[in-house]
């Protein structure tokens, strides 16, 4: 069954929201604060998640746009006014679709539906082989050697693709540069690991949303990396 997460400060609007999604089978859970509903949606696995823009603690924009950093859910973001809706698609905080409200429960259950379909078949053509692997937002296909991130193609040369992958491949484990160096690099370059570093650095600029709190590969200080699962 799928589970649904709204995030949502009007009581009456999100029990009535609530009502209309579990008469439609789906498992309903409300969150009333911005700040407990990330948190939630971060550590609970969630298959789709109706987020208000106006909330107390934190409002929907920072919501999911920290979301986004982690995960994939689909998020269908609403708001009372239409110029805030605008806004959030300027922004392109990656919210998969937008309701203005008020908006009749049944849209908002074929909208649901809608996008619950289009994600599992989303996941459902990234069948993990050994030559794809996906974590959260990144696909890697190692035989045709292309990476991307939320669904936007990536560029990488050949040793950051290795690089990478290689990390990937081994999610939470920590390495040393020294490790990495001599993984990657072999004995066939002069050069030494500081060229991990500079390699790194260019790798969480192509997948990060932000590099100074690295979602994926994480620097463990005085230690080396770790990519994080
Ligand atoms: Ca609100």
């Amino acid at each position: 069954m799928s589970k649904i997460l709204i995030v949502e400060d009007e009581e009456a609007i999100a029990d009535l929201e609530k009502d209309y999604l579990e008469l439609s089978g789906f498992e309903v859970e409300i969150e009333h604060r911005g700040d407990v509903g990330l948190k939630r949606a971060l550590t609970e696995d969630f298959n789709l998640i109706i987020l208000d823009l106006m909330l107390p603690e934190m409002d929907g924009f920072d919501i999911c746009r920290e979301i986004r950093a982690q995960k994939n859910t689909p998020i269908i973001m609403v708001s009372a006014k239409k110029d805030d809706i605008d806004k959030i698609r300027g922004l392109g905080l990656g919210a998969d679709d937008y309701m203005t409200k008020p908006f009749s429960p049944s849209e908002l259950v074929a909208r649901v539906k809608a996008h619950l379909a289009r994600y599992e078949r989303l996941i459902g053509t990234g069948v993990q082989s050994n030559d794809i692997i996906e974590i959260r937002g990144i696909k890697i296909d190692k035989t045709a050697r292309r990476v991307w991130v939320n669904g936007e193609e990536k560029n990488f040369t050949t040793k950051e693709f290795d690089l990478l992958t290689f990390l990937a491949e081994n999610p939470n484990r920590v390495f040393t540069k020294d490790e990495l160096f001599h993984e990657i690099w072999n004995m066939e370059s002069i050069g030494d690991i500081a060229t991990v570093t500079v390699h790194i650095k260019k790798i969480r600029e192509k997948i990060e949303f932000n590099t100074a709190k690295p979602q994926y590969i994480e620097t463990i200080w005085g230690v080396g990396y770790r990519f994080k699962m």
